[in-house]
């Protein structure tokens, strides 16, 4: 049967990158070798890492004084790499989900945070507005795709101090305004490639403003001058998330992509508002067009379990709610055909029709 794979992390990948991947691991450029097995400073790995650099470049419209880099450690590693590198004093965090909330404890450990808004009283089912940012702050934390919560910052903020964007998420689902951020992050493994590499986009001038001493290996500036190679970078999801890459410019670039995503999120966030049995979680302003979550209406929540039952006998994978939201989540990423979204779709409408 085929799989409709909703998984929220790792994910559904085009499959284009695993077929290329897969090829290179069996044999590397026709090398008579797996790219597991060659040096990643041959002269064969090297243009692999230019590449990917400059098509993140091209698709994400990078102003010059940026540097992209190629990490290992996850977005995790990142909480605390931001305020290693970029917290002196005070930074300011919004805190709008589980990832957020753990990317600003991270931070208490470099200096004064001051948390500007929060949503975890309401189970983080909406984005705060209105909120002040601290102007002495060194820099300005959001999560724009909250992943658990199905909630999503989608326009570039203003920050009159350097805005600092976890996207592990929602990375290449919509074009950014790369000159409003002064960092961007996350983990390859939702929207790129396998986990293992983590991508950082960095206006190489907020480095080394900072007093504290940084170890060699958490220092951004060790890899700016390294150009991701000051150690083994992680080759294989390099490679992986190069083949996405040229996937997203062949399929016209991240406008386009973003059309599709619309398109998709709002075939299903139709369903689950026109259904009777359904009831989205998050806030219809803020609803996240890469995970779209949902629970059952009151009057039929003793339903759930058996649509659960149903959607994994037609092939659904991945449906299950993440614990601290309960009901369903329905992880839309890029890769994710449309077709899916309206198996989904036919799932729901024949358990309506059936109850
Ligand atoms: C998955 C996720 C993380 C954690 O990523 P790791 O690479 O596993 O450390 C952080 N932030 C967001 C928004 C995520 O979705």
């Amino acid at each position: 049967m085929k799989k409709h794979n909703f998984n929220a992390g790792p994910s559904i990948l085009p499959q284009v990158t695993i077929e290329n991947t897969a090829k290179a691991i069996l044999d590397f450029n026709g090398s008579g070798m797996s790219i597991m097995e060659i040096s990643h400073r041959s002269k064969d790995f090297q243009p692999i890492v230019d590449e990917a650099e400059a098509l993140f470049a091209e698709l994400l419209d990078i102003p010059s004084g940026y540097k992209v880099l190629f990490l290992g450690g996850g977005a995790s590693l990142q909480f605390c790499m931001v305020p290693f590198n970029l917290l002196e004093k005070k930074a300011a965090y919004l805190n709008t989900g589980a990832w957020a909330n753990k990317a600003q404890k991270e931070a208490k450990l470099f200096g004064e945070v001051v948390e500007v808004a929060s949503s975890k009283d309401a189970n983080y089912t909406f984005i705060p507005k209105g909120y002040t940012i601290p102007t002495d702050a060194d820099y300005f934390h959001i999560t724009t795709n909250n992943t658990i919560y199905g909630t999503e910052i989608r326009t570039d903020l203003d920050s009159p101090v350097t805005l600092v964007a976890d996207m592990s998420s929602d990375i290449f689902s919509r074009p950014v305004d790369v000159s409003k951020y002064g960092l961007i992050y996350g983990g390859a493994q939702k929207n790129l490639a396998p986990a293992g590499v983590t991508f950082v986009i960095v206006k190489e001038e907020l480095l080394g403003k900072v007093s504290r001493a940084i170890p060699t290996m958490l220092d951004y500036r060790t890899h700016v001058k390294d150009g991701s190679m000051f150690n083994t970078p992680p080759v294989v999801p390099v490679y992986a998330a190069l083949q996405t890459l040229k996937w997203l410019k062949s399929l016209g670039g991240l406008k386009e992509m973003e059309k599709i995503n619309k398109e998709k999120a709002s075939m299903l966030y139709d369903e689950i508002d026109r259904n009777k049995l359904f009831k989205g979680t998050a806030m219809v302003e803020d609803r996240s067009l890469m995970n779209i979550c949902f629970v059952m209406n009151d009057e039929y929540a003793s339903l759930e379990e058996d649509f659960g039952k149903l959607a994994i006998s037609q092939g659904m994978v991945g449906i299950k709610g993440h614990r601290s939201v309960g009901g369903f989540r329905a992880s839309t990423y890029n890769a994710l055909p449309k077709e899916s979204v309206q198996a989904l779709i036919n799932c729901m409408k024949e358990f309506e029709r059936t109850h």
